[in-house]
């Protein structure tokens, strides 16, 4: 291994420690309902299973995957993320967590104001967000993480996760949700320009979509 590995290996430890631990405090008040490998909040559940569900069940290779959502609060509307101490267990004990955003006072996108179209794209990304993780091996998850640090690299990350999201047959559900993020969600001015940098924008989804098919 070399050093920048073991460098990057070291941070994903210390920074993933802290979110375990509030993962473990949450279980013990929150109840989940277990539907094959995936265990949803039942908040969740009640309010956005069925547009989960339209991505979800295309992705055969994901229904072995084992997901948990749940609610938190949160810097944006939704995030997927792997639970790091199951990483270190070898791929086989692999878990991921799908997390919303819960916070009331959030200036950006709340997800029960986004329209079904477009929330089922923005599922179809953040099912791709663990698709990428599961192609990838320990270091490549740490890798992730150290790339979310820089602005450029979370540009990288994101577009990636979005042609893939393309590629998987669902990108007019992303156009819907980017068009609504960029004109015509409540979100601040401030999120919609960090969003239309971050994201691919509704033209650049078209367009690679034309590409693509
Ligand atoms: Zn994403």
């Amino acid at each position: 291994m070399v050093w920048k590995e073991i460098i990057i290996l070291l941070f994903g430890l210390l920074s993933t420690t802290a979110m375990a631990a509030q993962d473990i405090a949450d279980t013990k008040i929150k109840k989940y309902r277990k539907i094959g490998n995936l265990k949803i909040d039942t908040s969740f559940q009640a309010a956005y299973l069925q547009d989960f569900m339209v991505p979800f069940s295309e992705f055969k290779d994901l229904q072995n995957c084992r997901i948990k959502i749940k609610n938190k609060k949160l810097k944006t509307t939704m995030a997927a993320r792997p639970n790091f101490f199951s990483v270190l267990l070898g791929k086989k004990n692999r878990r991921y967590v799908i997390v919303v955003n819960d916070d009331l006072k959030f200036n950006g996108v709340k997800l029960q104001d986004v329209p079904s179209e477009a929330r089922i794209g923005l599922f179809a990304h953040e099912l791709m967000h663990i698709r990428d993780y599961e192609s990838r091996k320990i270091t490549g998850i740490v890798e992730r993480g150290y790339q979310y640090l820089s602005h450029n690299g979370k540009i990288k990350v994101e577009h990636y996760t979005d042609s893939l999201t393309i590629a998987a047959g669902f990108g007019q559900n992303l156009y819907h949700w980017a068009s609504y993020v960029l004109h015509d969600s409540d979100a601040c001015e401030d999120y919609k320009a960090f969003k239309a940098e971050v994201y691919m924008k509704p033209v650049t989804i078209l367009n690679q979509m034309e590409q693509t098919f």
